[in-house]
């Protein structure tokens, strides 16, 4: 059921609290300020101080913001989003960085100043890729808890020299929890005692049967040191892509899923996001979790500064008034106080859930002493 605490009625009101208990004394209900009353009794205090009740619901507030279905007519293809995972040292930065660097999107790789987490190339046959950098698994785990859904195609990264480990189980888990399909890079393989068929055999213990075992998980051995068969690799993550046929509407309000953000002493809180579905233009208002802003700038993977941004393209966003947290989806609203309303909305939902939790504590607390 529907409660407010009487402090909270009472700012929402601009009254003083005092005021409210009063009127739940003429009505015969003793109360103290941290006490919570239920939604119809909060109606009638409001009222009979003056004020015009509008009740909002998750569901008035988000309504119409995320999800709203495209006309297949509508949708084009668009590139594969990837994320590379794998236990330490087996060379996810290094596969990363020799990828970046050998095929940048046009081929300017001085232009490779600016690191914002993720970047897009273009695979020998010319179709375009997403990577992201996500800080480990927990990045990936936090994002799918809040239900965001970023990756299409998880690449497992595993060193010949070492095999299967336990990050490496993790990752395997992930993938398969999150239903998405799994390429496996067998990396290291310049090493003198790189053993990349004991790496197949191990992975067949977690489930994971290659394609030259018989199975149908796509195995690559490559070399993030030598740069060897990278663009092997980059043509099995499109043929991948062309098998999960992904798609989006260009034409429309822009979705999106905070990849990272941060405080940034000069630009002002900046978030990295993928976009989704739709076009990210400079001059959008954008909501994100708990904040919004009007977009002042976008930046691309190269450093560059951007007038729009489509699916799947990673862009660095300029011009929330505070900072998002990674995970968080990204939507256009229409104006300023559609913005205003989800977000005070979705911080009043924040601090209400931390003030629980914070009595929760409390509560066991009390219980541990006594
Ligand atoms: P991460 O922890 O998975 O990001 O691993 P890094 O990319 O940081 O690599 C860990 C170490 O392995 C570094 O010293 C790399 O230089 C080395 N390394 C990565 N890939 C290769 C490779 O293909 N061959 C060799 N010989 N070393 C590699
Ligand atoms: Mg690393």
């Amino acid at each position: 059921p529907e409660a407010i605490t009487i402090q909270e009625l009472a700012n929402r009101m601009a009254e003083r609290a005092v005021d409210v208990i009063k009127l739940l004394m003429k009505q015969g209900q003793m109360a103290k300020i941290t006490d919570t009353i239920d939604a119809d009794t909060a109606q009638l205090i409001a009222e009979e101080l003056g004020h015009t009740v509008k009740r909002v619901s998750e569901a008035d507030v988000e309504e119409g913001l995320f999800d709203v279905a495209d006309a297949p007519e509508d949708l084009v293809q668009r590139p594969p989003v990837v994320t590379i995972m794998g236990h330490v040292d087996h060379g996810k930065t290094s596969l990363l960085d020799a990828i970046r660097k050998t095929n940048v999107v046009g081929g300017e790789a001085g232009g490779i100043t600016q690191h914002i987490g993720a970047y897009q190339v273009k695979s020998p046959s010319g179709d375009k890729i997403t990577f992201i950098d996500t800080p480990g698994h927990a990045a990936f785990t936090a994002m799918r808890a809040r239900g965001a859904r970023v990756t299409d195609v998880v690449v497992l990264v595993v060193a010949a020299d070492d095999g299967v480990m336990p990050q490496t189980v993790e990752a395997i888990q992930h993938a398969k929890a999150a239903n998405v399909p799994m390429i496996v890079a067998i990396n290291k393989i310049d090493k003198p005692d790189a053993k990349p068929e004991r790496v197949r055999t191990e992975l067949l213990q977690h489930e994971v049967q290659v394609e030259s075992f018989g199975g149908e998980t796509i195995e690559i051995e490559v070399s993030a040191k030598q740069k060897t068969n990278l663009d092997k690799l980059l043509d099995m993550i499109g043929l991948q892509a062309e098998i999960l046929e992904l798609r989006a509407n260009p034409n429309r309000a822009a979705e999106g899923t905070v990849i990272e953000a941060k405080l940034d002493r000069g630009r002002g809180p900046v978030a990295t996001v993928l976009v989704q579905r739709g076009t990210l233009k400079v001059g959008d208002i954008v909501v994100a979790g708990a904040e919004w802003g009007r977009v002042r700038a976008l930046v691309s993977d190269t450093g560059a500064s951007i007038d729009s941004a489509g699916p799947s393209v990673p862009v660095e966003v300029l011009g929330f008034n505070g900072t998002p947290e990674a995970g968080d989806r990204l939507a256009v609203v229409e104006n300023e106080s559609r913005a205003r309303e989800v977000t005070d909305y979705r911080s009043h939902q924040k601090r209400e859930k931390q003030a629980a939790r914070a009595s929760g504590m409390r509560g066991s607390l009390e219980q541990m002493m006594s």
